[in-house]
């Protein structure tokens, strides 16, 4: 019996686990080359529904018991749900969960900019793998840049701070010094912060993985070349490596998963749309625990079961050798 003292998720190697990946959907708009480059299809063989509302509500209240502090909405593409606001709302005011973030698409920021700002979000993650329109619509399906922009804008004008641009590191694609400029210029007078993330082999993305990595050291070499500066920070804060400029009002920074320390500073566990647990983007376990979110008197029963299955929690991911685990494409647990 575990009662209602707050028990922190800790794994066997030490690390601890305040923040929560939590998919909403499988659904996506977008074909990006990496993800769904055919497009969203549907599993025939999994007919579970997304997780309710409810159950979010359920999950979320056991997981804040369990020391979560923060938990981002992904998907595919989260703003898809049509119940996305009362989910942001029952997360930041029912939930005893701190932090309320988001991981978007962003193809129709421009129109739910206000409303999201409303919801009480306290951040937004948004994707964009290029400035250049006819390379963003080559990568995503869709003509959608200007929009996306927009939606910044309107984000800004409405005085949100917390704004985040990933982009996806793609050989030939996004990777030269030109690109790195343009996001220069665009971070110079943006309080926002642009990553880039190093491609992941997934298990449907093998030749396009082959095709497009490149490490992440071309965008390492060029922050240090144009003096920004390593920002360091604490062990619990995420695998993201950010650098300061003191002429920038934005930060850059950098995911690097095949880099050998990543796994070190991991501090997130997963949830996918269908309420299976995810040890690691890239492990091959995926145990259930739905079951356990229907009643409010099952919090006992859903802390011990994900303390349980903590103790499994590899020290790192075998990516490097191939390794990618359960994950075919991570429009499945949510990047
Ligand atoms: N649809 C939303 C979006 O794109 O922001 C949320 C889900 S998406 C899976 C989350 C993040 O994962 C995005 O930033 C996307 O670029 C990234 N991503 C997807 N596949 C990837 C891969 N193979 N390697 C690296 N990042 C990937
Ligand atoms: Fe959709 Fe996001 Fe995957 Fe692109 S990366 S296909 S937007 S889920």
């Amino acid at each position: 019996m575990l009662n209602n003292i707050i028990t922190m998720l800790k794994d066997s190697f030490g690390r601890k686990f305040p923040y929560i990946r939590l998919s909403i959907t499988d659904v996506c708009n977008f074909k990006c080359g990496y993800c769904l480059p055919n497009g969203y299809q549907k599993d025939k063989s999994d007919n579970r529904k997304f997780l309710s509302s409810e159950e979010i509500e359920k999950l979320a209240k056991g997981l804040s018991k369990l020391g979560v502090s923060k938990i981002r909405l992904t998907g595919g593409e989260p703003t898809v749900r049509k119940d996305l606001f009362d989910i942001i709302k029952i997360l930041k005011n029912k939930s005893g969960i701190k932090k309320t973030v988001i991981t978007t698409n962003g193809y129709r920021l421009d129109q739910i900019a206000e409303k999201l700002v409303d919801s009480g979000i306290d951040g937004i993650n948004i994707s964009i793998d290029s400035l250049n329109r006819d390379t963003f619509k080559t990568i995503t399906g869709h003509d959608r840049l200007p929009e996306i922009l927009k939606g910044i804008e309107k984000l800004q004008k409405l005085n949100f701070k917390n704004i985040k641009i990933n982009a996806v590191l793609l050989n030939g694609i996004n990777s030269t010094k030109k690109d790195f400029k343009e996001w220069s210029n665009f971070i110079k007078s943006n309080e926002i912060t642009f990553r880039y993330i190093e491609l992941m082999q997934t298990g449907d993305s093998i030749e396009y993985f082959k095709r497009y990595h490149i490490s992440s050291k071309i965008f390492t070499d060029y922050l240090n070349e144009n003096n920004w500066i390593f920002q360091t920070h604490g062990k619990d804060s995420g695998p993201s490596k950010n650098y300061i400029h003191p002429n920038y009002k934005g930060k850059f920074g950098l995911i690097a998963p095949y880099s050998k320390d990543f796994c070190e500073s991991c501090n997130r566990l997963r949830i996918t749309a269908r309420g299976d647990l995810r040890l690691c983007l890239f492990g091959s376990t995926g145990i259930n625990i739905r079951h356990l979110i229907q009643r409010d008197d099952q919090l006992d029963e859903l802390k011990d079961l994900i303390l349980k299955q903590l103790q499994f929690k590899k020290e790192s991911h075998y990516l490097e050798l191939g390794e990618t685990g359960l994950t075919k494409n991570l429009s499945q647990t949510g990047g």
